[in-house]
Parts: C-alpha cells; sequence; structure tokens
C-alpha cells in the first residue's frame, strides 16, 4: 500500500521541472475525469464539467463547474517551479580530460547542497516537424552531471564562510554512461535525431528520492511542490458546491512570477473570463462574482531552525508538524489581512485541523510568495498559507509528516464552500 507521503514522493520523482510538475497534474486531473482545454480553442464548457487548462505547459488551471450560476471562485495557487540550474543552448564544452556543463541559475538557491551529489538533466525538447514543432518532454533519469567541492586541503578556509561564483565553483562536469552528449541524450529521449531538435529547455535536478524518517520527511522540491500535492489531492476530493473551485499552479515563482505563465501574468483572470462568459454573466456580474471569491496562496513557510532559533520572531515562530502556517506580513509581501485570515480559521475549525502564525523577525525581510502578485490581476481576497519546513531552497528540504494531511483536509473544505460577503465587512461561508 501507498501511502500518502510515498505517494507525494512519486509526484516529486516525476516532477523534476515545472514542465513535468505540469505533465504530472495533468495526468492525476485525467484520471479523475477532468478534460483538457486548448488556450487556442473555443470553450465549449458544460454545466457540471470538469476541466484544466495549461499555458506553456509550465503553469496550470483547473476548475469544475457548477449547475446554475456560480456564487464566486473558491481557488488556490501553488507554484510548481524551484531553483535550480538552467543548461545554457550551448549546452557543454571539454577540454582533453573534462565535459563540462553550461548553465545558469535559476532562482535563489543554497549553493553548497548542490556540490557533491550526483544530477541529472530534464525538461522539454521542441522537435521540428518540417513546417511546424512538436514539444516533448524529456528526463535523463540516471546521474550525468556533479559539481565538486575543492578538496579542504587546497581551501582551509572552506569551513569559514565560503562565497560561491557560479561561473567557477559551481560549473558542474558531466559525464553519460553511454558517451553521449545532451543533445544526442536529449534528442534520443525525444524520440528523434539532434538535428531535428530546434531548441530545448533543460535543466539539472537532484536525483534523490525523498525519505521519511521519524517524524519528518526530507525530499527536494518540498517548497513547493509538497503544497502543489496536496491542494490536488484536497481538489480532487471535494464536494460541488455553488461556487467553482479552482486549482492554479504556476511557473517562475522563484524568478519573480513575471513571465507569460506565471502568477504576474492575466493566466488566472483570462481563465475565470472565460468561465464566466461560459455562464452568460456580464460585466456587472463578473464584479459581482470575484468580490465573492476567495484564494489561498500556498506555499511553504519557514520553520524555526533547531540551531538558529535567534533568526525568529518569538511571538510568531512555528514548528513541523504543529499546523498549517498562515503567514503576516505589514507590507503586504504575504497577502493575509483579517478577513482572510478569519475565513481560513474557520475552514481549518470545521477540517478540524490546526493552524500557526508566522511573521517575519522584524528586522529580516523574509521571503515573497504568489498571494499579492496573483491579487494584482485577479483582485480577490487572499490568504497566504504554507507548511512548515526547514531548509528552504536546499537541494534536499525537511518538513513535518503530519502538516501534509492538514492541508489537503484545509483545502478540501475550502474548495467545498461558497462566501457570500457584504458591504459592511460581514460575511459567510456556507
Ligand atoms: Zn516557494
Amino acid at each position: 500500500m501507498h501511502d500518502l507521503t510515498d505517494r507525494l514522493f512519486d509526484f516529486i520523482s516525476a516532477s523534476p521541472t515545472a514542465f513535468h510538475g505540469v505533465n504530472t497534474a495533468a495526468k492525476l486531473l485525467s484520471e479523475a475525469g477532468y478534460t483538457r482545454l486548448a488556450e487556442a480553442s473555443a470553450w465549449d464548457l458544460v454545466k457540471g464539467g470538469r476541466y484544466y487548462t495549461t499555458r506553456n505547459n509550465s503553469s496550470l488551471i483547473a476548475f469544475r463547474l457548477p449547475d446554475k450560476m456560480p456564487t464566486g471562485f473558491m481557488m488556490t495557487a501553488a507554484h510548481c517551479d524551484s531553483p535550480t540550474f538552467k543548461i545554457k543552448e550551448n549546452a557543454q564544452y571539454a577540454d582533453a580530460h573534462y565535459t563540462k556543463l553550461s548553465t545558469e541559475g535559476y532562482g535563489g538557491m543554497i549553493m553548497s547542497t548542490w556540490m557533491d551529489r550526483p544530477l541529472s538533466i530534464a525538461g522539454r525538447v521542441i522537435v521540428s516537424t518540417g513546417n511546424g514543432f512538436e514539444t516533448r518532454l524529456v528526463d535523463f533519469k540516471e546521474p550525468c552531471a556533479m559539481i565538486p567541492n575543492l578538496a579542504i586541503h587546497m581551501n582551509r578556509s572552506a569551513n569559514d564562510g565560503q562565497k560561491y561564483n557560479p561561473a567557477v565553483d559551481m560549473v558542474p562536469v558531466y559525464s553519460l554512461t553511454e558517451g553521449l552528449s545532451v543533445n544526442e541524450r536529449a534528442a534520443a529521449l525525444a524520440g528523434t535525431a539532434p538535428e531535428n531538435v530546434l531548441a530545448s529547455d533543460l535543466f539539472l535536478y537532484n536525483t534523490d528520492r525523498g525519505i521519511r524518517w521519524g517524524d519528518y520527511i526530507s525530499s527536494p522540491r518540498l517548497d513547493n511542490m509538497q503544497c502543489s500535492f496536496a491542494c490536488l489531492e484536497g481538489f480532487l476530493a471535494s464536494a460541488d458546491s455553488a461556487s467553482i473551485p479552482v486549482y492554479a499552479l504556476f511557473d517562475n515563482e522563484e524568478v519573480g512570477s513575471l513571465t507569460r505563465q506565471g502568477a504576474d501574468s492575466t493566466f488566472l483572470a483570462d481563465v475565470l473570463d472565460r468561465i464566466a462568459e461560459q455562464y452568460g454573466a456580464d460585466a456587472e456580474k463578473k464584479h459581482q462574482l470575484y468580490a465573492a471569491s476567495s484564494m489561498l496562496s500556498c506555499d511553504n513557510a519557514h520553520a524555526v531552525h533547531p540551531n538558529h532559533g535567534e533568526v525568529r520572531d518569538v511571538n510568531h515562530s512555528v514548528y513541523m508538524n504543529e499546523g498549517i502556517v498562515l503567514k503576516y506580513n505589514a507590507t503586504q509581501r504575504y497577502a493575509t489581512d483579517g478577513i482572510s485570515a478569519a475565513l481560513f480559521r474557520l475552514v481549518c475549525e470545521e477540517a478540524g485541523v490546526p493552524f500557526q502564525r508566522y511573521a517575519n523577525r522584524p528586522d529580516l525581510k523574509g521571503g515573497g510568495t504568489l498571494g499579492n502578485i496573483s491579487e494584482a490581476h485577479v483582485s480577490v481576497n487572499t490568504a497566504d498559507i504554507g507548511l512548515p519546513q526547514l531548509a528552504m531552497h536546499s537541494a534536499f528540504e525537511t518538513a513535518g509528516v503530519k502538516d501534509m494531511e492538514y492541508l489537503i483536509k484545509a483545502s478540501r473544505v475550502f474548495y467545498s464552500k461558497s462566501i457570500s460577503t457584504h458591504a459592511d465587512g460581514s460575511c459567510e461561508l456556507v
């Protein structure tokens, strides 16, 4: 029997890049009876229908339609990209002894954690069809790259606060058992010859599979495949209601979201608009729908570090296995406010799950996420939440076993609700 943690590890292993993450979610949605819609085709949606669409094959939005004019949208948003190294177009170069990869950092990784571990390559290959092209996912699977540390004998200050130069210290050595180049291997996996490959988007990834140890799990890409997985589980298990449940996965959060498919794009707004129009909603009705909508922006959160308690806010500390994290920030880098926090508390109460409150220490800036960015395009009340974890942006991160189950339960309740709001700020969750 595969328990929940194993299913999470399967989900993460199948998702070494955002393209694969979307593909993994799409498969689960298809198996559950959801129909794929192309953005470039006319949408003829059936009431009661289940659908999803993708943009750039690296962001995805899924939704279910009620029989009658909906009351609003109950949405979650998570990101499916992770800090990594992107392989440049001219992928490799060699001297007499070593073949190396040309890479560029993607997102803010803890560089030291990428060293001395077997790495592999995955992404998409664009294959010529003569007058057009096809996109094919590739995953080398077998380890083929390594970023070696310099031995301590040649670097006596290795333990005194190391500075890493990506152009010097982080250049991977490449070697594949069959002796194929990156382009040859990628083409072979795509089922074509190298000369038919027009372009590619390839990334390094950590090949390790997640492990459970006691009350904890450790795995690559917990930020944010853990929330992506938990929300999808909640979405698929949720009951129909008078509102439209929406599950959104966004690429490019780790580089600021300002891309064609990121949270700082029109993707979500475009999809909601098209759905509303299927019900014959005019501009006036659309305003009403958005006013009675809610979003949970789900991205992992910082648990108190066991050896570095000094960087926490003493009164807003969160711990693994102690509940979903509700994130606050006075400058609204986290979108949570009194209203969205109150709504989320009601959801947690009904789901019977604990929650904890997080805020940065006032002299530390902390990170941003999707909530406030998405709000700028689709203006709905939003709470920033997440699961507590250690070592965020390490190549191998750690989280609690219990918290993911809490998020599955809470998101299931959330998706099954609809809300009505009033001019005086009062609200009912039904
Ligand atoms: Zn994240």
